[in-house]
């Protein structure tokens, strides 16, 4: 499997400046919502890094953990 490079943070960015493109994957919730802003593919709403995170795999091949999400829970 290549390796997938992790988004800069300078890609961050709030949900008013958030574009079509950029992926949506909640960075930091602590004052406000920051998204990652990295460039998505088409037709994704995650950039590459947070795509594999999101459809988070088995951690070791054997049993499946049954969690199809990976995200933050609310703090
Ligand atoms: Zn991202």
């Amino acid at each position: 499997m290549p390796e997938i490079p992790e988004p800069s943070s300078r890609d961050r960015t709030t949900l008013f400046k958030l574009r079509a493109q950029q992926c949506r994957y909640v960075v930091s919730d602590e004052t406000e919502a920051i998204f990652c802003g990295a460039p998505t593919d088409d037709g994704s709403s995650w950039c590459p890094w947070h795509r594999q995170l999101v459809y988070t795999k088995p951690a070791s091949g054997g049993m499946r953990t049954g969690r199809g999400f990976a995200l933050p829970g609310p703090r």
